[in-house]
């Protein structure tokens, strides 16, 4: 597990005591740049970046190149998977129920979406309960989408061979 500001390696110990604290996970030296979370926003966050972590572990044991709080330039995104251009946020009950929060949320996938990221937003309850089998259909997506990725990979090869083609 790394460091979601730096990068730095951080061990078992260090990462319970950063989600704890600080519901992110960060190096002791990244800590001092947040400030520990107010005891009203802590349990709720502490929960879910337990629960990110579940199906973080999940999708690495399938093999797939899972990054925890990868930050976008814009906030965290909870799961990334670079390579296949998926982000996964794992939402609360509050992000359903909270108008403002839903349409944040919107405009967050929307967001992804014009850098061609598809977003899944899990609801937090499924991978509490079932983080292996949520992870499995996580995985039946992510195939779903590096098989597209090679199909268009495919297709613009095939264009470059026709336009090598016309230029002789
Ligand atoms: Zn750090």
């Amino acid at each position: 597990m790394v460091c979601s500001n730096c990068n730095k390696h951080l061990s078992k110990k260090e990462l319970n005591y950063s989600v704890k604290n600080y519901g992110k996970i960060l190096c002791r030296e990244c800590q001092k740049q947040y400030g520990p979370l107010k005891n009203k926003h802590k349990l709720r966050k502490e929960k879910s970046t337990e629960i990110a972590i579940k199906l973080y572990e999940s999708l690495i044991k399938m093999g797939f190149n899972a990054k925890l709080e990868k930050w976008d330039g814009h906030k965290h995104i909870d799961i990334a998977i670079p390579d296949k251009k998926v982000n996964i946020e794992i939402d609360g009950l509050h992000h359903s129920y909270n108008k403002k929060q839903a349409l944040t949320d919107l405009k967050r996938t929307f967001y992804s979406w014009k850098k061609r990221y598809v977003t899944l937003r899990i609801p937090n309850p499924l991978i509490k309960e079932n983080a292996y089998e949520t992870a499995g259909y996580v995985k039946k997506f992510l195939e779903a989408s590096a098989e597209k990725l090679e199909e268009e990979l495919k297709a613009e090869a095939r264009k470059g061979e026709i336009k090598l083609r016309r230029k002789k």
